[in-house]
């Protein structure tokens, strides 16, 4: 039987994320991928500046498609530009950007296995059994970074609420570099209105658009529907094959640490609510991962008390942030007209929240600073009938 410091299970951003930090820290880490690398993977595609800045390398030039400055947004009969001005976020296509940052984690030591399933874990006798349907190896800790339907986090017993999941349709649309720098240029789409709890989006690739909608779960039967309409109110062809997905968005109401195991990313639920942005908090909940699962072998301590640390440095560092996220979508997407359309109205609002999408601030200062302003942009907007 094999035995390892760490089992890593998923080698998504958070999956290799974690099992790099582990490995440049000398752990003996096995990276578990169920999927030939590189792997699809349902994702618009957009790294912001903020989830670069988590990485510890520089992304290659070869995996940029495109660096988007802003957005174009619609809400019913409003349409509005903003730019900023430098980058806001990275395109990239998910099955390049996620085989590169598991190159890094082999680079940095781990032993990544693709096409192995994790079939399931469990804590005995000291440790933690992980089988495989090659194997069953021991690791001192697993790290569950096996994206929305993790079977990690099944084994805890734990379940994403409905009002914790949103569902989504995609469709990538081929189209020339030349037709995308005319129509978009260096621009993303969101269009809101089209769902409850969420959006409609193009993100403008190399060569091809990653379209989609997500939204509450209760109102998914018909979104490939209005994916449909959406495409074709934006000139874009609507006869594409169209996928279905769903993405966790986390109320904190479970653990995300169990005895000996840690879930990141995904599987801990670490999706913004108003964005859908997941990227970012997978790769920082992977480093706090790491970070938690090197200080437990330093003390040779694998104690509830030295795991619940994991659970502490997501909270401070990314769950107030979610926290709140959670609290401000459910009232701008439930007064959609009145509290989404009077920022969307406002330039300074959109620039404003895309100085968070930078990483420049933060999610909270955003609501802090929207809060104080919309009286006043409230009255201006009834002022002047808008
Ligand atoms: C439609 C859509 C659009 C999105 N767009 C964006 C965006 O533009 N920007 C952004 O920041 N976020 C976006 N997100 C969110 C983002 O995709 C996720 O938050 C992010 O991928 C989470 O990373 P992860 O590593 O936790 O999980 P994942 O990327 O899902 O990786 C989990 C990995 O675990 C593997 N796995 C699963 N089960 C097992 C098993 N039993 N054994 C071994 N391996 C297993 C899977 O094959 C997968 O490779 C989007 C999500 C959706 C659904």
């Amino acid at each position: 039987m094999r035995i390892f410091d760490v089992v890593v299970v998923g080698a998504g951003p958070a999956g290799s994320t974690a099992a790099r930090h582990c490995a440049l820290g000398g752990l003996k880490t096995l990276l578990l991928e169920k999927e030939p690398i590189p792997r699809s993977k349902p994702c618009a595609g957009g790294v912001t500046i903020a989830a670069a800045r988590e990485l510890d390398f520089e992304l290659p030039e070869s995996l940029i498609e495109r660096r988007c400055t802003g957005m174009r947004v619609y809400l019913r009969k409003i349409e509005r530009e903003v730019r900023m001005p430098s980058p806001v976020a990275l395109m990239v296509t998910r099955s390049r950007f996620d085989a590169y940052l598991a190159q890094k984690a082999e680079e940095a030591g781990a032993e990544l296995q693709d096409r192995t399933p994790c079939l399931g874990v469990s804590v005995e006798n000291g440790g933690v059994s992980v089988l495989t349907d090659r194997e069953t190896c021991r690791a001192s800790i697993v790290i569950g970074s096996d994206g929305f339907f993790s079977g990690v986090r099944k084994s805890l017993q734990l379940r994403f609420d409905r009002d914790e999941t949103r569902f989504c349709v995609l469709s990538d649309i081929p189209l020339s570099p030349g037709e995308i720098d005319r129509r978009f240029g260096d621009l993303v789409v969101i269009h809101y209105g089209y769902v409850s709890m969420g959006y409609a989006w193009i993100f403008p690739k190399g060569d091809y658009l990653s379209t989609g909608i997500g939204g509450a779960l209760s109102k998914s039967r018909d979104l490939p529907d209005r994916l449909r309409s959406f495409l074709e109110l934006h000139g874009l062809n609507s006869g594409v094959p169209i996928r279905g997905c769903f993405l966790p968005v986390s109320r904190w109401r479970h653990d995300i640490v169990h005895d000996r195991i840690l879930l990141a990313g995904d599987a801990a639920g670490l999706v913004d609510s108003f964005s859908g942005e997941g990227i970012r908090f997978a790769i920082a909940s992977g480093k706090h991962a790491a970070h938690t699962a090197l200080e437990a072998h330093a003390q040779g301590d694998f104690s509830v008390k030295i795991m619940q640390q994991y659970q502490e440095l997501c909270q401070r560092g990314i769950g107030r942030e979610l926290q709140c996220s959670n609290r401000a979508t459910d009232i701008l997407f439930r007064h959609a007209n009145l509290i989404l359309g009077t920022a969307v109205r406002n330039e300074e609002a959109l620039k404003r929240y895309l100085m968070t999408v930078r990483g420049d601030s933060s999610f909270s200062e955003f609501v802090g600073w929207l809060k104080k302003r919309m009286p006043r942009y409230l009255l201006r907007r009834f002022l002047l009938f808008q």
